[in-house]
């Protein structure tokens, strides 16, 4: 029989509604993959098997009951462990949660539960989401499909590689500043970051709360969007959830099309620091794009050139506030409580034991630059560049439909090389920040693999807020026609492990 982990997500889930498989034996596949391949990619913290094939067996037992079964049922997804998942383990890839059962289930598990998608387990990340390597994981790194010695990407490092290595159809990510699109850009696969609001954040462990956005994950833009669709939508449980119509995303992905449409590529996201290949591959699609019939144009933005600087304030400030809630007594562990010490003591203790580095930076970060004095001059400053990052987009919008650029300077690096270097680190999301700083859909697929290295390189599309489906649009027929020139890069040239 084919090899089921093979398949795609629209794929399995037409077969399972049919009763051609079951979603008890497509668990079981997959299941097996992780088995056989995830000791050496770790793309796991925590396989739910029981709780998966139980999933699955349910999906199964509707289909013999003759109900009518969701888009999704039967497909397996790995979730992003900072999603919470009621009485299964979510640590947000850090010490200070370790041992943590949540009591209740994110709105985006719920919907995917509800959906009939079975959930095979967690996936590692960096620390709160903080890096773009999963180097910050508390648990060790992830390694690349493509080459085990290189990044996935992060913080969603777990869920780009168990999707490049056939753990997984479909995953889930959250996005702060890129932490979807960089690790779906560096493995090959297809990673969304919706509209902010569009995807609910009950349950979602909060990093920096007005740029934190939950999304899809999977290895062709149909299976992205047939996700995108289980989980967006109004959920009164986030007061910054969008009450609207979720966007037409499926039908787009189904109708790819740039006939007439007016593209513009972003001048500022070039030049020094861009590997020569990744520019290649981008240039190669612009000139695709215009075969398909878009018109392309030329768009500056200025502000972005401070896109990185702002949201290195704004998002530290955020969390600053957020991890303020870790303080031993809610939460996880409790470090030094030997009835010797006051609880502040325990607090700071387990704070100094729980936390890494990077997320001990970053609290650091923005404790300064939200203290009285400072302020204005920091945290005000990056506001005010965010405004103007979404004046530079609203005027890019009135002349074009889309924008695009390559989603990363450059493909996937060696594991440790950035490890100490945070600045160089912060350099990967230098073209994904200001979609999130300005609250825009956007969206990573692959477009070739890069000449030098033979790693896949990753096209962003960005859209107007709330015009989600024109990302899966355009993204669909950026990939059909370059499977047609080339093949798929995932589906056809499967990395060997
Ligand atoms: N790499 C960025 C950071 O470290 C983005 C993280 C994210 O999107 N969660 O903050």
């Amino acid at each position: 029989m084919a090899d089921l982990t093979r398949l795609t997500a629209a794929e399995i889930a037409v077969k399972v509604a049919s009763g051609e498989l079951t979603a008890v034996e497509v668990t079981e596949a997959h299941l097996a993959r992780i088995e056989a391949v995830d000791e050496k990619v770790h793309a796991f913290l925590h396989v739910d098997r029981e709780g998966a094939l139980a999933q699955a067996r349910a999906v199964d037992e509707k289909r013999e009951r003759g109900e009518e079964l969701g888009p999704l049922a039967g497909v397996p997804l790995a979730l992003k462990d900072i999603f919470t998942t009621q009485g299964i383990p979510t640590t947000v890839g850090s010490k200070i949660l370790e041992g943590w059962l949540p009591p209740y289930d994110a709105t985006v598990t719920k919907r995917l539960r509800d959906a009939g998608v079975v959930v095979l387990g967690k996936t590692n990340m960096d620390e709160f989401a903080m890096g773009s390597s999963t180097e910050n994981s508390a648990f060790g790194p992830t390694g690349n499909p493509w080459d085990l010695t290189r990044i996935p990407g992060g913080s969603g490092g777990g869920s780009s590689a168990s999707l490049a290595s056939f753990q997984a159809p479909l995953a889930i990510g959250t996005d702060t500043g890129g932490s979807i699109r960089q690790p779906a850009a560096v493995t090959g696969t297809v990673g969304v970051k919706p509209t902010y609001g569009a995807v609910s954040r009950y349950g979602m462990v909060a990093f920096s709360s007005s740029l934190d956005q939950g999304g899809p994950c999977a290895r062709t833009v149909l299976d992205a969007a047939l996700l995108h669709e289980v989980i967006a939508g109004h959920d009164p449980m986030d007061s910054t959830s969008i009450d609207a119509p979720v966007p037409p995303v499926v039908e787009a992905a189904r109708n790819g099309s740039v006939q007439g449409m007016r593209i513009g590529v972003v001048k500022e996201f070039a030049g020094e620091g861009y590997q020569a290949g990744v520019m290649q591959r981008f240039n190669e699609s612009v000139e695709l794009l215009r075969e398909l019939g878009a018109e392309i144009v030329e768009i500056s933005c200025p502000s972005f050139d401070k896109a990185l600087a702002a949201y290195y304030l704004i998002a530290p400030s955020e969390c600053s506030s957020n991890l303020a809630r870790f303080d031993a007594m809610r939460y996880g562990l409790r470090a030094g409580d030997d009835g010797s010490r006051s609880a502040e003591e325990v607090t700071a203790l387990t704070r100094a034991e729980g936390f890494g580095a990077e997320v001990k930076r970053r609290i650091m970060l923005g404790t300064y630059a939200l203290s009285s004095g400072y302020y204005d001059a920091y945290y005000g400053s990056a506001q005010k560049v965010r405004t103007l990052i979404t004046r530079d987009f609203e005027k890019a919008f009135e002349q074009v439909d889309v924008l695009i650029s390559p989603t990363t300077p450059t493909t996937a690096f060696p594991i440790g090389e950035r490890a100490d270097d945070p600045m160089a680190m912060y350099l990967a999301d230098l073209c994904t920040i200001p979609a999130n700083l300005a609250g825009n859909a956007a969206m990573s697929l692959p477009c070739g693999l890069a000449p030098e290295d033979g790693l896949p390189v990753g096209l962003q599309i960005i859209a107007p807020a709330m015009a989600d489906d024109r990302l899966y649009k355009v993204g669909a027929a950026v990939e059909a026609a370059l499977t047609a020139t080339w093949g798929h890069p995932l589906l056809e040239e499967a990395p060997s492990l």
